[in-house]
């Protein structure tokens, strides 16, 4: 089997695991008891959490622990929008549906007033578009970093820079999900951003835990999880110890070596040169603005049943759109924001690479690729 789904989830290596449960087992208590047990459990909750702060440039008190970036971006967003006046939130076309779909459900029941940002060929957003539709009364604005299908690297540095020397009080939330383990990203801390969520499985660690980071903890009154008073009182419940030691794990990898997720770089190169030779095969977006282990592309006359099942029958795993949208038959929104027909947002398939790939998985991908060429 190849593994080429690496967006979808970073599959974790033996080792790690073994690395895991090794303090696991030091790490009986409830971090929250005030005994031996539970102090043990703390310190060890507290060091992962050291160790996430510092790939962000960012001290420990800025990391909440959540479940995962899905429940970071909707906790951000339900304190940001809260529930008394309906505020004005933007948001690119291009953003993951945990963001979207907490937005468009408040805009429905006339909690919030929301805008999309149209983006351009290549997926970047567009900043006339947004610098048009903001104004002093806008409350926030989401900016994906690294889109999950196609892999845009949107400037979001320099724009949450542009954006408050013109508007000091809106919140910048970024969900640099795909970000994390590829670009560095210790300058989040000294940015203008307010707030970004991150996920420890698209980097290798376990399911089901993730963080937001907060530039200002103390101005955010978070009442998304109620209950014990963890995370400072901003998300309450035991926390997941054995998703954040892994996450701590990881992150203290990818502090320690920038080359970690590099060999992606130097596959990608290579199949992109060697898709570029058929001429039924179609590639979205340029390279050069798109995360270097991401290719998104379609074949002239093959339908997306027909690709996927190709792709299957060969052991080479790749998904259609994002994981948290594959299976549905729908276009997806963001080839379409970037200006596709209906038609080929429909039958696209997204190949991601990561650590496990090698050359020969490349060579495998492009002869299926190659026989795909319709005869006529
Ligand atoms: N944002 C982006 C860009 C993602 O790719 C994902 C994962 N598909 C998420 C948010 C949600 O992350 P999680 O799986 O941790 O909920």
């Amino acid at each position: 089997m190849i593994y080429a789904d690496y967006n979808a989830t970073c599959p974790s290596k033996t080792s790690h695991l073994s690395d895991v449960m090794q303090i696991l087992r030091g790490a009986e208590g409830n971090p929250s008891s005030i005994h031996q047990f539970g102090r043990r459990s703390k310190a060890i909750l507290e060091e992962s959490r050291q160790n996430i702060a510092q790939i962000l440039g960012a001290s420990s008190d800025q990391i909440i622990f959540t479940s995962g970036a899905t429940e970071a971006n909707n906790m951000m967003i339900a304190s940001i929008l809260g529930d008394n006046e309906p505020q004005h939130i933007v948001l690119t076309k291009t953003e993951h549906p945990s963001v979207i779909n907490p937005i468009t459900v408040r805009q429905k029941k006339n909690l919030c007033r929301a805008s999309f940002i149209s983006v351009d060929k290549d997926a970047i957003i567009n900043q006339k578009d947004l610098f048009d539709t903001i104004d002093e009364n806008t409350k926030c604005i989401c900016l994906i970093h690294v889109n999950n299908e196609v892999g845009a690297i949107n400037p979001v540095e320099d724009i949450s820079k542009k954006i408050k020397n013109k508007y000091p009080n809106i919140h910048i939330h970024v969900d640099a999900v795909q970000a994390l383990g590829k670009i560095y990203l210790t300058w989040l801390g000294k940015s203008q951003i307010d707030s970004a969520s991150f996920s420890a499985h698209k980097i290798g660690g376990l399911k089901g835990c993730g963080c937001l980071y907060l530039k200002s903890p103390q101005k955010h009154h978070m009442s998304f999880m109620l209950g014990g008073g963890q995370e400072e009182g901003k998300r309450a419940g035991t926390e997941n110890l054995a998703g954040i030691i892994s996450f701590g794990i990881i992150a203290k990898d990818i502090f320690r070596d920038p080359q970690w997720m590099n060999p992606a770089k130097v596959l990608r190169s290579y199949l992109i040169n060697q898709i570029q030779s058929l001429d039924h095969v179609h590639i979205h977006g340029d390279p050069d603005k798109i995360i270097y282990n991401t290719i998104n592309l379609h074949v002239d006359k093959v339908d997306l049943q027909t690709l996927l099942l190709k792709f299957e029958h060969q052991g080479i795993a790749i998904s259609s759109k994002s994981a948290c949208s594959s299976g549905i038959s729908q276009a997806s929104y963001v080839l379409q924001a970037m200006g596709y027909s209906e038609e080929i947002a429909k039958n696209s398939v997204r190949i991601s690479l990561g650590y496990n790939n090698t050359k020969k998985d490349m060579e495998r991908i492009v002869k299926l690729l190659a026989s795909l060429r319709s005869k006529k």
